[in-house]
C-alpha cells in the first residue's frame, strides 16, 4: 500500500523547532475496489468483499474470484465478525514509512478470520510489544484476536487487532489475558 504524502517543505526557511505533526502517516487511498472497505472502517465496521457467485470472502478483492475463478465476481461488501486467530506475527523495529518512527517497535499479526478458512488479514496488534514479554507471552500462535480500529484522522480509520479474552477453561488467570502493556 503506497500513498502519496505531501512533502512540501519551503526551501528557504530554517528547520522547524518542533517535530512534524504525528499525522504524517500515509493514509489509505480508497479506489473503486476498496472504497466500501474504507467507508465501513470509518464506522468501525470490518466489511469484506464477498463473491456473488460462490459466496466466498476475498481479501483483497481480486479481479477474478480465487475460489470459483469467476471473472465476474460482482463483489458485495458484508460486515464480518472481526474475530480470528493469530497464525503468525512479526515485530517491526524500524519503519521506512513516514509517521511510524514514534510507533516502533510494534507488532503486525497475520490473522485467519473466523468466517472462512485461509481468509487472512494482516494488521497491527494494538496491545503493544509487551504481549511478547515474559515466560508465557500473551501473544502465541492460535490466540484469538478481535478487530479494532485506529482512528488516524477524522473519517479515516484503519483496521487493526487486539488480543481477545481467551474463552474456556484454558484461561490461566485474569492477569494473564488482560494485556496490561499499554
Ligand atoms: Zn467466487
Amino acid at each position: 500500500m503506497s500513498a502519496p504524502v505531501p512533502a512540501a517543505a519551503p526551501p528557504a526557511t530554517p528547520p522547524p523547532a518542533t517535530p512534524p505533526p504525528a499525522a504524517a502517516r500515509p493514509l489509505p487511498v480508497p479506489d473503486e475496489t476498496s472504497g466500501p472497505y474504507w467507508s465501513a472502517a470509518a464506522e468501525h465496521v470490518l466489511a469484506l468483499a464477498r463473491c456473488a457467485r460462490c459466496g466466498s470472502f476475498v481479501l483483497p478483492p481480486d479481479l477474478a474470484c480465487p475460489h470459483c475463478r469467476s471473472t465476474d465476481p460482482d463483489y458485495a461488501f458484508e460486515p464480518v465478525s472481526g474475530r480470528g486467530t493469530v497464525r503468525s506475527w512479526t515485530v517491526v523495529r524500524q519503519s521506512g514509512l513516514p509517521g511510524f518512527a514514534a510507533e516502533v517497535p510494534f507488532v503486525l499479526v497475520d490473522v485467519e478470520l473466523a468466517e472462512q478458512a485461509e481468509l487472512r488479514m494482516i494488521g497491527r496488534l494494538l496491545d503493544g510489544p509487551g504481549v511478547l514479554a515474559g515466560p508465557e507471552p500473551a501473544l502465541r500462535l492460535g490466540v484469538p484476536v478481535q478487530v479494532a480500529f485506529e482512528d488516524v484522522q477524522p473519517g479515516v480509520s484503519v483496521p487493526a487487532f487486539t488480543l481477545a479474552a481467551v474463552p474456556g477453561p484454558a484461561v490461566p488467570g485474569p492477569a494473564e489475558s488482560s494485556g496490561g502493556a499499554r
